[in-house]
């Protein structure tokens, strides 16, 4: 099969740039992973709810409908990009999941689970949930007890009764610990201490955010990100915790042991049925491995959404793109430049 442009992934960067390309008349398709529309968000717990700590910003060309804010975000997202799939008739095939991608003469030859691919550019929109982060630490492989990480965790009841520990200090771990002590004694463990917001979201801070993770994209750094450096919301939900005393966090341990976690200096033991790793995501890229992009800094460098080895490849939901208003701004970008570096290829006809 053969499109002029292929979008790689179907979440939030994958359908702004879709849009772009339906609006270029551009003959492209979308290949993406999941059995259904969604992206990501149809994968989270039932319990993350579009509230004061998760916002999603619309898709360009199309509101996001009012929701009953006690739905679960899983189930409005999925809904939303339903419709918007159908709406603006985005040729989306799935589930496909690209393996890995080529160059050829002119362009790429992609290799999915569903057949071979050729296009001349690519947009890759891959997100970052199939892709835990699950840091190491001594004795990691010796607890006896469950080990989960936030991309695994469906509901509190789970743990009712035991004795849970939490590492992270984004606001998925916040809010998984908060559900989880209502039901379980918990111990959280942050590397830093969290900073707390308590005005909504800071768009300054939110800007400086992304200007910083900009500058290591550009200079061939991993992305780090965006999310976890604009602090976290104080709810109501966090202050009733904070009164129950769940927010008081520990730094992390020295090793985790069969039945617990400890910390040498001062000594102190923890005993544990469960250890939640809410420990972020990392970029899905294993699919460019192929292309050889990383940069000698660990990261693939960047020029806005192009990427710098292979202009006709832009990355779009990755590093500062990587939130949803992020994402919407980036894929219409990286389409407008893709189509004028494509149009300007003079070895291949359109
Ligand atoms: P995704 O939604 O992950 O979509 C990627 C798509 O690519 C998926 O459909 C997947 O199947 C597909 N895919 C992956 N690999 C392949 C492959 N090899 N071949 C084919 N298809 C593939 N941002 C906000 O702005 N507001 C929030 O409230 C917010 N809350 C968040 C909560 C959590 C728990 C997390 C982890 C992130 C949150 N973010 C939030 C960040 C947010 O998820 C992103 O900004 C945005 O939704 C990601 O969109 P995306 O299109 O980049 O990725």
């Amino acid at each position: 099969m053969h499109s002029d442009v292929v979008v790689i992934g179907a979440g939030q960067a994958g359908l702004s740039a879709a849009y772009a390309l339906r609006r270029a008349g551009a003959d492209f398709a979308v290949l993406d992973g999941d059995a259904g529309p969604g992206g990501a968000w149809q994968h989270r717990w039932p319990s993350l709810r579009l509230d004061r700590a998760h916002r999603i910003a619309p898709l360009p060309g199309m509101p996001l409908p009012a929701a009953d804010p006690a739905t679960p975000a899983s189930e409005v997202v999925t809904d939303y990009f339903t419709a918007y799939e159908r709406r603006f008739e985005l040729p989306v095939l799935r589930p496909v999941a690209v393996r890995a991608v080529h160059r050829t003469d002119d362009g790429f030859l992609l290799r999915t689970d569903a057949g071979e691919w050729t296009a001349r550019g690519l947009v890759s929109a891959t997100g970052t949930w199939t892709r835990p982060f699950w840091p190491a630490y001594p004795g990691r492989e010796l607890f006896a007890g469950r080990q989960l990480h936030t991309a695994d965790y469906r509901s509190a009841e789970e743990f009712r009764g035991q004795s849970v520990v939490v590492v992270g200090g984004g606001t998925s771990a916040v809010q998984q610990l908060i559900e989880i002590s209502e039901v379980a004694e918990t111990t959280w463990v942050t590397r830093r201490e969290p900073v707390w917001r308590r005005d909504g979201f800071d768009e300054d801070a939110g800007r400086a955010a992304v200007a910083l993770v900009e500058q290591r994209v550009r200079a061939g750094l991993p992305p780090g990100s965006v999310v976890s450096v604009t602090g976290l919301m104080e709810t109501g939900a966090v202050l009733a915790a904070r009164a129950r005393g769940v927010l008081d966090r520990s730094p992390v341990f020295d090793r985790l042991t069969p039945d617990g976690i400890a910390w040498d200096s001062p000594a102190r033991f923890v005993r544990a049925d469960a250890v939640l790793w809410a420990t972020g995501f990392r970029a899905a890229l294993d699919h460019l491995a192929s292309l050889h992009l990383r940069a000698p800094g660990g990261g693939i460098a960047m020029d806005g959404t192009r990427v710098v080895a292979e202009p006709r490849l832009h990355l779009v939901g990755y590093g500062p793109s990587a939130s949803t208003i992020g994402a919407n701004r980036a894929g219409q970008a990286a389409v407008r430049e893709l189509l004028r570096t494509l149009d300007a290829d003079p070895a291949v006809d359109r």
